[in-house]
Formats: structure tokens, C-alpha cells, sequence
């Protein structure tokens, strides 16, 4: 029996909820059917933790995520809470957990399962067999830096100011997770910028350049960020990690997201720097919201949410057989026809979140065997 691995479950509000309790159920199945034991604890986060604490980022949560090897989250916010203060609402309460546990690297895969090529809006040919990765930069950049505001000039004119800055080192630090990244996928990073308009990316490019030496066996290459939206969508395969700043990761991830046409079924890991020994802070979640338009009815898709977990196996805990075997049976499922009403097309069948989720179990049931 491996390690135990200590899990911190935040369900959150809405579908969160729905798509967790399905996620659940992989893990306990992981738990009894694998090398790997889970302890796991549950928080409140969102507005869920509004109702049941008083704000949306209890002390116990915080505590909790960082007594925590990793983080599976669902997704948090709904109408309930709209009218409240900025502040308080439900939302601020993501961006405060990946705040307080350091989250500077945002990974989202952007995967085209064959089963699934016809969701995209994009050709069959253009981004059957998408297999890339988005890396995005998630502390720094324009959206933090110093100073900002909006001013009255004397003449009465407003200006607006914000301003792009990174620092070499945390440039660095998202070179390195890129790099270590493509060495267990394609060997390829396409780091982007705007280094022909934007000191900051010129620094950004050089520093890239910089560490390229140390990863031989990855190969290094530089795209502007105009051209690579229009790449993303002329030819998405020709990129296998992409590493970029927050706001071109912003537009970029979903941009790429979308060659997939699926939001019920993308994934995201969100990480930090490891401690002295070793321990990455890290936390899951599906892409998508709460989705109050469809909550309590039990026709959410689970398998963004399952997906998640599915990294968290390969980034945290180095199972990459056991994600690959979650990802293998989501596959066979689409191949089998099974369609939660998002992903729904002519000829398939229909399913409930809590059907999709028994399915899944059977697959990984018939894998396992
Ligand atoms: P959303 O992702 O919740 O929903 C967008 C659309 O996609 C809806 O029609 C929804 O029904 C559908 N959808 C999303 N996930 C689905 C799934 N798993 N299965 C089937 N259909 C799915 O985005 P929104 O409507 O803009 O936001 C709703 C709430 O969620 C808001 O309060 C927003 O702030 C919050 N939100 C939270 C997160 C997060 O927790 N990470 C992310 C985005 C939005």
C-alpha cells in the first residue's frame, strides 16, 4: 500500500456539489481498487461556506488546504449570493485559497477526445487527436501590477492606468514547471509574449532563454501572442506545452478551451512552489462554474470534475497509470455513446450525472480486471 494521501474535498455550491459526489465515488473506488489509500476531509468554501460560516474562505478551510497534499475543488458561486457586497460573494473565495496557498502555475489540457470531435466549432481534420497543454502564469502580470487606478486629469479628462510587470525570477519559476511539464508529454514548449512591443516580454523571452540549456531533450521555441491565437485556431497540434503570462494565458486557455467545445469536460490544476521537502501546494477543479441553470436537476456532466481528480493523480501524487486509466475509461464511454445533455448529440443516449458516474465505475471496473 502506498503512502496515504491526504485529500481536502471543497465541493462548493451548485453543480459542485453533484459533479463532487460522482468524483467521490472514483476516489473511494481508487481507494479500495489501487496501491493508494485517501484520507479525505471536506470544506466549505463559496456560498456554501457564506451560509454555514459567515464568509466565503473559512479560517478551517485555509487550515485544512494546507494540512492537505492536494486540493480537489467544485466550483462555487449562484443567484443566492449575487446581491451581496463584492467582497463577500462567493467567488472571493476561490481567489483567496489560490492566493493564500501561493498558486502561481495554471495548467489546463485541452484534450479532443475522438468521440468528441464534432462538438468543436473547428474542422474534424484541424483538431481531431488535440492533445496540447496551457500553462498560464497566475500571480503577476497586469492584473497585480503597481501602480493602477483610474485618475482625473486637470482638464477633467479620466486616464486609466495599469501596469504589466514580472520580476526574472517568477519568470523562471513558470519556465521551470513548463519545461518539466513537456519533458513527460511532446518534449516541445512555445513560450508566448509580445517581445516586439513589451519590455516586460522581452525580459520574459530572455529569461526562457536562459534556462532552455538545462533541458536539453525539450525543445524551446517563441510565438507572439497575436500569432498565436490565430495558430490556436488555424493549427492547434502544432503546439504541445505553451507557457505564457496571465493575461495572454487569460484570453489563450479559453481560446483553446474552446477547440474542445466541451466546458462539461476540461480540467484545470492549479500549483505552487514546492516546500523544502518537496510538497507542492496544489489544487483541482473543473473549468466550468456552478451552472445554476441546470443545479439540482442531476444532469450535470461529472466528467470535467473526474478529469481533475484524474491530475491530480499524475501531478501530485506521480500516478500517471492510475490518470491514465481514469482517462482511458471516460474515452471508452464516449466511445460507447453516453452523453450527459451538454455533450449531446443525434443517436446517443442520454444520461444523468449519477448514471454517467455509475458507468465510469464500471469501466474502470473492466480496466482494472
Ligand atoms: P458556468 O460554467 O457555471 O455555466 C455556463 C454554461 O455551461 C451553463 O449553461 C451551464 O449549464 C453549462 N455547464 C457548465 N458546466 C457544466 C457541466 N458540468 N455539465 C453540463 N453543463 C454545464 O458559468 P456561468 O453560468 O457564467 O457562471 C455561473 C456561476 O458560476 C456564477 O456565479 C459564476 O461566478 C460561477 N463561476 C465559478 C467558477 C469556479 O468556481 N471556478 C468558474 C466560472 C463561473
Amino acid at each position: 500500500m502506498a503512502a496515504n494521501k491526504k485529500l481536502l474535498v471543497l465541493p462548493g455550491d451548485g453543480i459542485g456539489t453533484e459533479v463532487m459526489a460522482e468524483t467521490r465515488r472514483v476516489i473511494d473506488w481508487m481507494d479500495k481498487r489501487r496501491h493508494v489509500s485517501f484520507s479525505i476531509d471536506e470544506g466549505l468554501i463559496g456560498g456554501a461556506a457564506i451560509d454555514g460560516a459567515g464568509t466565503s474562505l473559512p479560517e478551517r478551510t485555509l487550515e485544512l488546504a494546507h494540512a492537505a497534499d492536494a486540493v480537489l475543488m467544485g466550483a462555487v458561486g449562484g443567484p443566492k449570493w449575487e446581491k451581496l457586497p463584492f467582497a463577500q460573494q462567493p467567488e472571493r473565495g476561490l481567489l483567496g485559497i489560490r492566493k493564500n496557498l501561493g498558486l502561481f502555475a495554471n495548467l489546463r489540457p485541452a484534450v479532443v477526445f475522438d468521440a468528441l470531435v464534432s462538438a468543436s466549432t473547428l474542422k474534424e481534420d484541424v483538431v481531431k487527436g488535440l492533445d496540447i497543454m496551457i500553462l498560464r502564469e497566475l500571480t503577476g502580470d497586469i492584473y497585480f501590477g503597481e501602480p493602477r487606478g483610474i485618475e482625473t486629469l486637470p482638464d477633467g479628462r479620466k486616464r486609466g492606468v495599469n501596469t504589466m510587470t514580472y520580476t526574472s525570477d517568477e519568470v523562471e519559476r513558470i519556465g521551470r514547471v513548463a519545461f518539466d511539464l513537456a519533458r513527460k508529454r511532446g518534449k516541445k514548449v512555445c513560450s508566448i509574449d509580445k517581445a516586439n512591443v513589451l519590455e516586460t516580454t522581452v525580459m520574459w523571452r530572455g529569461v526562457m532563454e536562459s534556462i532552455k540549456g538545462e533541458y536539453p531533450d525539450v525543445e524551446l521555441s517563441h510565438m507572439y501572442a497575436d500569432n498565436a491565437a490565430m495558430q490556436l485556431v488555424r493549427n492547434p497540434k502544432q503546439f504541445d506545452v505553451i507557457v505564457t503570462g496571465n493575461m495572454f494565458g487569460d484570453i489563450l486557455s479559453d481560446c483553446a478551451a474552446m477547440l474542445t467545445g466541451s466546458l462539461g469536460m476540461l480540467p484545470s490544476a492549479s500549483l505552487g512552489a514546492p516546500d523544502a521537502s518537496g510538497r507542492r501546494p496544489a489544487l483541482y477543479e473543473p473549468v466550468h462554474g456552478s451552472a445554476p441553470d441546470i443545479a439540482g436537476k442531476g444532469i450535470a456532466n461529472p466528467l470535467a470534475m473526474i478529469l481533475s481528480f484524474a491530475m491530480m493523480l499524475r501531478y501530485s501524487f506521480d500516478m500517471g497509470d492510475d490518470a491514465d486509466m481514469i482517462e482511458q475509461a471516460v474515452q471508452n464511454l464516449l466511445n460507447a455513446g453516453m452523453r450527459t445533455g451538454d455533450i449531446m448529440e443525434p443517436g446517443k443516449a442520454k444520461v444523468s450525472t449519477d448514471t454517467m458516474g455509475s458507468a465510469l465505475l464500471k469501466e474502470l471496473d473492466k480496466l482494472a480486471a
